[in-house]
């Protein structure tokens, strides 16, 4: 046997079965026509940034990265909740602005921006966050083309990392950002230019969920912008300061204690020093702000035996939700939080494997779980499907098609 992750507070038992704001499982299947599905919850997204507005100093805003989640319902009602959007492709910005948001709350970071990809981000008067000497000259060209400064920030690649995280993304060599030494010159050749000097940003990482790493990591980050404001003799307008808060996916994983990130961050921001004292300071989170708040519903269609172990073959798999077959990043599976959607809450009867319905070993969605038995048209949740679901997974790969999705 093997645990499962724990299933993230927020959702109800009605009639034995799972809920998502108030919706039984069945309605939702009901209500989206089909399996599988994501469920999004509107009142866990906003319960969650209430929260972390809550915890952090009233001076810190926050702003969301839509590659967690870009499903145009969720969008607007994220993009109503926080301060700004980060995207990182010219895709993303035809989303957002989709969703009635202009160009003045979006920042753009992400390597390998394209021309065109500037030349609309520039226009709609977004901030790039530029990853490279090469792309600041190329935005500035474009700029002077277009008649329009553009509004420049500088992505550094930090000299350190945010410990204990899912995804490193700072300290030696990347292909993101410019290396911490080389950003004071380039920061002084973009002001002299003809552009709107946005400022900095340090993002050091993905899911932590140790607050030590993350006050860590962002004591290190206003450090530096210290240091690289002070040695380019500018100021610093704004410092996004990245991210990096994580949500327990896995047993054994407990939450990110942010009323600790949020006391410390207050307690450095009363003795900022000069360089720092008046920039607009942001934070940017995806998978903090909706991950929890989704689920991913999938319909036993078979059940079987295979050398004494019993299968669950459902209609989804990791065509929708890679991350949670452990094929995203991970480098030991473990299980998700999952549960037998239509029997919730019931005790556990049998050891069983939850797999979908790709012709590949690697489409599973949990090994060995402790379940309530299962039968054919039972629905299946798995949990934590809010972020780096349906937007982070192949769903042309064996032509089964894309999830549907509801936000209630
Ligand atoms: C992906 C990404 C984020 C969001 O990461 P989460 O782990 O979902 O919070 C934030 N900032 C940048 C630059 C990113 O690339």
């Amino acid at each position: 046997m093997k645990p499962v992750g724990p299933i993230p507070e927020g959702f109800q038992t009605l009639d034995a079965e799972l809920a998502v704001s108030g919706q039984k499982a069945s309605t939702l299947v009901a209500m989206a026509g089909r399996t599988p599905l994501f469920a999004y919850s509107r009142s866990m997204i906003s319960d969650r940034v209430a929260s972390l507005r809550e915890a952090m100093p009233e001076r810190l805003r926050i702003n969301y990265a839509i590659k967690a989640n870009s499903f145009p319902p969720l969008l607007e009602h994220v993009a109503s909740l926080v301060d700004g959007l980060d995207i990182a492709s010219g895709g993303e910005l035809e989303i957002v602005r989709a969703a009635g948001v202009s160009g003045e709350r979006m920042s753009f970071a992400g390597p390998g921006k394209r021309d065109e990809e500037l030349e609309a981000a520039i226009s709609a008067g977004v901030t790039l966050n530029l990853e490279s000497e090469n792309e600041a000259h190329r935005a500035l060209a474009i700029g002077e083309k277009l008649g329009i400064p553009p509004r420049l920030a500088i992505r550094v690649n930090p000299d350190f990392e945010l410990k204990g995280s899912g995804m490193k993304m700072g300290g030696g060599p990347k292909p993101f950002g410019v290396d911490a030494e080389r950003v004071p010159a380039l920061a002084r050749e973009i002001v002299a230019g003809n552009c709107e000097w946005r400022g900095l940003h340090i993002f050091t990482g993905s899911q932590a969920l140790d607050a030590g790493a993350v006050i860590e990591a962002q004591a290190n980050t206003l450090d530096l912008a210290h240091r690289i404001t002070r040695k380019a003799g500018l100021e610093l307008p704004k410092l996004n300061m990245g991210g990096g808060f994580g949500i327990p996916y896995f047993h054994g994983d407990t939450p990110l204690d942010i009323g600790r990130v949020g006391s410390a961050l207050a307690d450095r921001l009363e003795s900022l020093p000069e360089t720092l004292a008046r920039a607009e300071l942001y934070i940017e989170l995806g998978r903090y702000i909706v991950g929890e708040a989704g689920v991913y519903l999938t319909r036993i269609v078979d059940r079987k035996q295979s050398h004494g172990e019993t299968y669950l073959i459902t209609d989804g798999g990791l065509h929708h939700q890679l991350a949670a077959s452990g094929n995203f990043g991970t480098v030991v599976r473990r299980n998700y939080p999952l549960a037998i959607a239509s029997r919730f809450g019931a005790e556990p009867h049998e050891v069983a494997n939850v797999v979908g319905c790709l012709c590949t070993p690697l489409d599973r969605l949990a090994d060995k779980a402790h379940l309530p038995r299962a039968e054919v048209g039972d629905i299946v949740a798995v949990f934590c499907a809010g972020a780096y679901g349906a937007s982070a997974s192949p769903s042309a790969f064996l032509g089964h098609g894309p999830a549907a999705e509801i936000l209630v």
